[in-house]
């Protein structure tokens, strides 16, 4: 079937944006790829193969569910998988015998790692979170010293692979304090480690903008989502970044598109109001154009009388309110447009763009959400 609307994921997008990563953190860091909520919308089984064929090898995901996904998108034998957030305990012996890495941020699920380890005769490989101010999850001080005399106990069954935390929002000077506190309180919690025995781990701190804003938080892995997809997390950091290299052009490109096209055209007389209600009123003879998308395929309906969509090369208004399937298109100003032209709601025509973040409320952080939330059921196709 010839799908209603489409999202094209641009290879040679992803190329650039890894490549820059790659060589914005040297060879000395890891680089592991943060794909969960779908690889921020992209597509699991389409986003994870392309970064593998560029390099690469390590992938942390939220959950155990997104980590199923994952494992069957990406080669098994050279990759690492981590999952940052959620499993069920039941769940811990699948992860164990599929050797699929897991954070352990408090005391009862390492209590549970272990049992499961024991059940399984294999070991755990796990990252133990320290809790260094954010306050969601992570181990405190006294529970993570205890944490690693049980690791020490259990040799053969617990494997130390990461220790790590996260910050709570680098990519905005506002948290300027907090960011550092939480660097000096991670400092402390690796002095601990100093009195242990563990065999070779990975510390991580990094995100995206961590990354790029802190570098001395890379230590000898990142875990970089945001960029990978073409989008600095906040304008703030993009901004810091180019000031840094004296370079004013955006490094990184957009991966994502989303293209449909017109299933109708037709002529409003004077007087009349187009959709439901009376949200639009045609002051004059008005074209319109309906498009097969509406807020159930993710385009939201605070967009109704304030969307825009490029048909033809032109940028032209999305008018009354966006439905749950359809919406409609003013093009009195484009005759040219004909049924079946294609609309770009998200991406390139012409030399005209509708960018993500236009495609929200203009707010910074919003790439992520709206990312995330394009709908799964959407086709997704690569191009070059
Ligand atoms: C989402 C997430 C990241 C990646 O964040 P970006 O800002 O997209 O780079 C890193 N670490 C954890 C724990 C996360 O949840």
């Amino acid at each position: 079937m010839t799908p209603t609307s489409y999202i094209e994921i641009s290879e040679s997008a992803i190329e650039t944006n890894i490549d820059f990563i790659h060589r914005l953190i040297g060879d000395q860091v890891q680089y592991s790829a943060v794909v969960k909520g779908n690889a921020y919308g992209h597509g699991t089984e389409i986003y994870c193969p392309v970064a593998y064929k560029h390099g690469v090898r390590h992938f942390s995901v939220a959950n155990a569910e997104e980590a199923v996904v994952l494992k069957k998108a990406v080669p098994q034998q050279d990759v690492t998988i981590l999952i940052m957030g959620f499993i069920h305990d039941s769940d811990l012996e699948w992860a164990i015998e599929n050797e699929i890495e897991f954070y352990v941020f408090e005391p009862s699920r390492l209590e549970a790692a272990l049992a499961a380890a024991r059940k399984v005769s294999k070991p755990a490989r796990i990252h133990l979170e320290v809790e260094t101010g954010m306050n969601r999850t992570g181990l405190e001080r006294k529970a993570f010293k205890k944490a690693l005399e049980l690791v020490e106990k259990n040799k053969g069954l617990l494997l130390v692979k990461g220790v790590c935390t996260h910050l709570a929002g680098a990519e905005s000077i506002t948290n300027y304090k907090r960011i550092r506190d939480q660097q000096k309180k991670f400092k402390r919690s690796l002095e601990v480690l100093k009195n242990h025995d563990l065999d070779e781990y990975h510390v991580h701190m990094a995100s995206s903008a961590a990354t790029i804003r802190y570098p001395k938080t890379r230590f000898d892995l990142v875990r970089v989502g945001i960029l990978q997809y073409g989008f600095f997390p906040t304008e703030e950091t993009l901004v810091h970044y180019l000031n840094k290299e004296k370079n004013f052009d955006n490094p990184l490109k957009r991966v994502v598109s989303w293209k449909t096209q017109v299933m109708e055209i037709k002529t409003v007389k004077p007087g009349e109001f187009v959709g439901y209600g009376t949200s639009y009123f045609a002051n004059k003879a008005t074209r319109i154009a309906i498009i097969p998308v509406g807020y159930s395929s993710g385009f939201n309906r605070s967009l109704s009388n304030a969307g825009k969509v490029l048909i033809r090369g032109s940028r032209l208004d999305v008018i009354g309110t966006v439905n749950m399937n359809m919406m409609a298109v003013d093009i009195t100003s484009c005759p040219e447009v004909e049924k079946g032209d294609e609309v770009v709601l998200i991406g390139c025509q012409g030399d005209l763009e509708i960018s993500v973040s236009s495609f929200g409320d203009f707010s910074q952080t919003i790439n992520y959400e709206l990312l995330t939330r394009l709908p799964q059921s959407i086709p997704r196709i690569t191009t070059k």
